[in-house]
C-alpha cells in the first residue's frame, strides 16, 4: 500500500530573511530571562541589561527542562556557546571595566562566583545570597550601600557588575602568575626558509608584508603604540635567531643546530619592537637566496617559542609559516601515514588521531607559558596535518593551509588573512571558569581549549573568533520559579599586560513543560553542538557509527516532539517545532561535510583541517558553514539583482544565464552560467565571451561599469566582514572545476555521499514514524 507522505522542505533562506523583516534593525534589550535572541544571520543591536549579549553566549534552548529525566526524553543536548571576545559593532558599548583596588572583585564566598546582577542584597544591604549555591555573604565594608524601597542597592545603576550582563574586573596580584604583574606579551614570527619557500617567493612576500604590519599591532585603547614587543627566527633543519638591540648596527644572525635540546641563544634583544627588525626583514630574503636545504624541523621551532616566552616571562603568540612534513632528524619528525585504504573501516579514525608524544608534551607546555600558536601551510603534498595542527588546536590558535601555493593567484588571500590574524584582538594566558546555580553543571567543554582538570578551560590565547561549546547536565531538579544561571568568568592578560576578569552572566528559563524547551530552541546553536560532538566523536568512533547516532537524535528529538507537544494531525505529515524547522537541513549537511563523509576522494589533510576549525567557531562561523549563501547577482533582463538577497542552495536555483556568487567563511565562488550574456561577460572581466576567460583567475579586474563595480564591492564587503579570507574561485557552469563549487550545494545529493534534502526529511520522517509506533 502506498502511503502518501506530507513532508514540507521549509526554506533555509525563508526563515533567515523572515526573522531579518521581524527583528533586523530593532534593539534586542537583555532585561528577560530565557528569551531567545533572533537569529545570528539578522542584523540587530543589542542593549545590555543584566544579561550576556547573544554576540557572546548562545544556548540551544532557552528554557530547560526541570529535571534530568525530561532531558533524557527529548535527548535535545543542553550547551552554550560561549565567545568570551566576540567583536561588537561600533554602536554598542564596549565592556566597562570595575576596578575594586587592592581588594579584588567581590566574590561569594562558598562557590567562588564574582558579584554579578544574581546577587540578592538583603537585611539593609549588609548582607547578600549568592545566586548560584544560595550562600549568604558579609558585603566587604568598602562595598556597602543603602537598599531603596524595592531592596535594590541605590548605586544599581553605577555599579556594571551590578546591572548589566558583561563587564571586566581588574585583577589584583592573586590572580597573577607567582603574585607578579605580568609583562605585556609578544609576537615570535618564526619563517621557514627552506629551498621551496624562497624559490616560490613567499619568504619575500611575508618579510615584506611584516615590514608593513609591525605598525599594525594591536594596542590598547587609547594608546598610541603597541605594547606588544616583536622577535624573528628562521629554520630549516636548524634555527636562526636574530639580536634586534637597537645599539647594534646590523642585526646579528645565532645559529642553533642542536635541535634536541632547544634553547633561545639570546634574551636582551630579541624581543623588541625598533628599526632593526625593519632591517632585518629586508635582509632575510637575500640570506637565503641560495639555499639547497630542502628539510625541515617542526616540533623544536614551537619550543623555541615557549622557551623565549619563559625567558622574557611573557605570554604570546607564534606565527609559523612553514611549508612541508617536518622529516628532519629532530623531534617531533613525522612520517608519511596517509592511508586512503582505511577510509570506510574502524581504523578511519587513525587519520584524524595526532601521533602522540612530543606534541601532546609541546602542547602542555604551551599552555602552561601563555604560548599560542597559529600556523600558516603551504603544503605541496600530505603533511599529516592531524598532529601538525595538534598544538595550535590545543592553544586558541588557528591553522592556515593554501595548498600549492602561488604567490601571483595566493599571495593576496594569504596576506589577508594574515592581517586579520595579526590585528585580530586577543586575551593572552586565560583560563576560563563556568559556574551555574544548582541544579545543573557544565560537564564538556569542546574548542581550542586544554583542560588539566574537569573544570577549568585552559587557553594559551583566545582572540575574538574563537568560540567554546559547553554542555551541560542536571544533578538536581531545576526550580521553574528561580531559573538557572550561568557565569562565564575568563582571566587572562590583555594585550598591554594587564591581568583581568571577564565576566559574561546568563539566566535562563526552566520548565517542565517540553513544549516550552522546544519553543525556545535555537537551530543554529544546536547545530554548532552536534557539529562539535560528531567531530570529537570521530576520533574514537567509525564515521558510520556517528552518523547514525546523528540520525537517530534528529528523529528522536522530532518524534519526543510530536508525541508530547504537537497538535494531533495524520501520521503521514512530518511536524517540526517552529524553532527547529530547518533542523534537518543543517544536520544532513554537516553529515555531508568531509570529515564525516568517508570518501576516498577527499584529501585525509583537508578533513582533518577542517575537523579542526569546527571545534573552535561560534554559531556564526558554523551556521554559515552548513548552509552557504549562494547569491543570485543577474536578474531576468541581464541587469544586476539587488538586493543581493541568497537562495536556496540548491542546483534547482542556478539558471544558464545567471551569475551567481557562493560563500560559507572558508571559500568563495563565482560561477557563471554557460549562456551569460556576453555584455556581461564584458562588464565583469573586459572579455567578449565566457570562452576567452582563463582559468586560475583570482579576482575581478577593476572595471569602470556599475555592475563591475557593485560585483567588487560585495565581493571586498564579504571579505571584510568574514573572520578568514577566502580566495575568490571562477567557475563556469559545465567546466571541471564546477564540482568543487557543487558539494556547496547542500540541498542536493552530496557528491562524495550524502542525500539530499528531501530524501533525508523523508528518511527522519520513516525513523520517526518508526519510533511513535
Ligand atoms: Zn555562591
Amino acid at each position: 500500500m502506498n502511503v502518501e507522505i506530507h513532508i514540507n522542505c521549509y526554506e533555509t533562506t525563508q526563515v533567515i530573511e523572515d526573522d531579518q523583516v521581524k527583528q533586523g534593525g530593532q534593539v534586542f534589550t537583555t532585561n528577560i530571562r530565557g528569551q531567545v535572541p533572533p537569529l545570528v544571520t539578522t542584523d540587530f543591536t543589542v542593549t545590555d541589561q543584566g544579561n550576556a549579549s547573544p554576540r557572546f553566549i548562545r544556548c540551544t534552548t532557552y528554557s530547560l527542562p526541570c529535571t534530568a529525566d525530561l532531558a533524557k526524553q527529548c535527548q535535545v543536548p543542553l550547551a552554550a556557546i560561549i565567545k568570551p571576545f566576540a567583536s561588537l559593532p561600533k554602536n554598542e558599548t564596549p565592556l566597562y571595566v570595575v576596578n575594586h583596588g587592592d581588594t579584588g572583585p567581590v566574590r561569594c564566598n562558598r562557590c567562588k562566583a564574582y558579584m554579578c546582577p544574581y546577587m540578592q542584597f538583603i537585611d539593609g544591604g549588609r548582607r547578600y545570597q549568592c545566586g548560584f549555591c544560595n550562600c549568604v555573604n558579609e558585603v566587604p565594608v568598602f562595598y556597602f550601600q543603602h537598599l531603596d524601597h524595592m531592596g535594590r542597592r541605590v548605586d544599581f545603576y553605577e555599579r556594571p557588575e551590578l546591572s548589566l550582563g558583561s563587564y571586566e574586573f581588574v585583577a589584583t596580584l592573586d590572580y597573577c602568575k607567582n603574585n607578579k604583574p605580568p609583562n605585556p606579551p609578544a609576537y615570535i614570527f618564526m619563517i621557514d626558509v627552506s629551498y621551496n619557500n624562497i624559490k616560490s617567493g613567499l619568504v619575500k612576500l611575508i618579510c615584506d608584508e611584516l615590514k608593513t604590519l609591525l605598525e599594525k599591532l594591536p594596542r590598547e585603547e587609547g594608546m598610541d603604540t603597541s605594547a606588544i614587543k616583536v622577535g624573528f627566527v628562521t629554520y630549516n633543519k636548524v634555527l636562526h635567531f636574530y639580536n634586534v638591540k637597537s645599539t647594534l648596527a646590523q642585526p646579528q644572525m645565532m645559529v642553533v643546530s642542536d635541535t634536541a635540546e632547544m634553547f633561545v641563544p639570546l634574551l636582551d634583544g630579541f624581543l623588541r619592537q625598533n628599526s632593526l627588525s625593519v632591517l632585518l626583514l629586508d635582509q632575510i630574503p637575500d640570506m637565503f637566496a641560495d639555499t639547497a636545504e630542502s628539510e625541515t624541523v617542526f616540533a623544536p621551532v614551537i619550543q623555541a617559542g615557549v622557551e623565549a616566552f619563559k625567558a622574557a616571562e611573557c605570554s604570546g603568540k607564534l606565527f609559523i609559516f612553514h611549508s612541508s612534513m617536518p622529516t628532519a632528524e629532530a623531534p617531533g619528525k613525522l612520517k608519511n601515514r596517509d592511508d586512503k585504504k582505511l577510509v570506510n573501516t574502524d581504523k578511519e579514525k587513525t587519520l584524524f588521531q595526532p601521533q602522540k608524544g612530543v606534541y601532546e608534551q609541546l602542547s602542555k607546555d604551551c599552555v602552561a607559558s601563555g604560548c599560542c600558536v597559529d600556523l600558516f601551510l603551504f603544503p605541496s603534498q600530505y603533511t599529516d596535518i592531524a598532529t601538525m595542527a595538534d598544538v595550535p588546536s590545543h592553544t586558541g590558535g588557528s591553522v592556515y593551509k593554501y595548498s600549492n601555493f602561488q604567490v601571483e593567484t595566493d599571495g593576496e588571500h594569504f596576506l589577508r588573512d594574515l592581517r586579520k590574524d595579526v590585528q585580530k584582538s586577543i586575551g593572552f594566558d586565560a583560563i576560563m571558569r563556568v559556574r551555574t546555580s544548582t541544579g545543573f553543571r557544565a560537564t564538556d567543554f569542546f574548542g581550542g581549549i586544554y583542560m588539566n582538570n574537569t573544570t577549568d578551560v585552559e587557553m594559551a590565547a583566545v582572540d575574538c573568533d574563537k568560540g567554546m561549546t559547553v554542555e551541560f547536565k542536571h544533578d538536581d531538579t531545576l526550580s521553574e520559579e528561580t531559573g538557572a544561571l550561568m557565569q562565564c568568568a575568563l582571566l587572562y592578560t590583555t594585550i598591554s599586560g594587564q591581568r583581568r576578569l571577564r565576566i559574561h552572566n546568563l539566566s535562563l528559563n526552566c520548565s517542565s513543560q517540553l513544549s516550552e524547551l522546544y519553543k525556545s530552541c535555537e537551530t543554529d546553536s544546536l547545530i554548532n553542538f552536534f557539529a562539535k560532538s560528531a567531530y570529537r566523536a570521530i576520533l574514537n568512533q567509525p564515521l558510520k557509527n556517528v552518523r547514525e547516532i546523528l540520525v537517530n537524535q534528529t528523529a528522536h528529538m522530532l518524534a519526543c516532539y510530536r508525541k508530547n507537544c504537537a497538535s494531533p494531525s495524520a501520521a503521514s505529515q512530518l511536524i517540526l517545532p517552529d524553532a527547529m524547522k530547518v533542523f534537518p537541513v543543517y544536520m544532513n549537511s554537516l553529515m555531508k561535510t568531509a570529515p564525516l563523509v568517508g570518501s576516498t576522494e577527499l584529501s585525509t589533510d583537508d578533513r582533518a583541517h577542517q575537523r579542526l576549525s569546527v571545534m573552535a567557531m561560534g554559531v556564526e562561523d558554523t551556521q554559515l558553514l552548513l548552509y552557504p549563501r549562494l547569491i543570485p547577482l543577474v536578474g531576468n533582463k541581464n541587469t544586476l539583482r539587488l538586493p543581493a538577497t541568497p537562495v536556496r542552495c540548491s542546483e534547482e536555483r542556478l539558471t544558464d544565464s545567471g551569475i551567481f556568487l557562493l560563500e560559507n567563511g572558508q571559500s568563495m565562488f563565482l560561477w557563471l552560467g554557460q549562456a551569460s550574456s556576453p555584455d556581461l561577460i564584458q562588464s565583469l572581466f573586459n572579455l567578449p565571451s565566457l570562452a576567452h576567460l582563463q582559468g586560475h583567475m583570482c579576482a575581478l579586474p577593476e572595471l569602470d561599469n556599475p555592475l563591475s563595480r557593485k560585483v567588487r564591492s560585495i565581493i571586498s564587503g564579504l571579505l571584510e566582514k568574514r573572520s578568514n579570507s577566502m580566495k575568490l574561485q571562477i567557475v563556469r557552469q559545465k567546466d571541471k572545476p564546477e564540482m568543487l563549487f557543487r558539494q556547496f550545494l547542500v540541498e542536493d545529493k552530496g557528491l562524495h555521499g550524502g542525500a539530499s534534502y528531501m530524501d533525508f526529511l523523508c528518511y527522519v520522517h520513516r525513523e520517526i514514524r518508526q519510533l511513535l509506533t
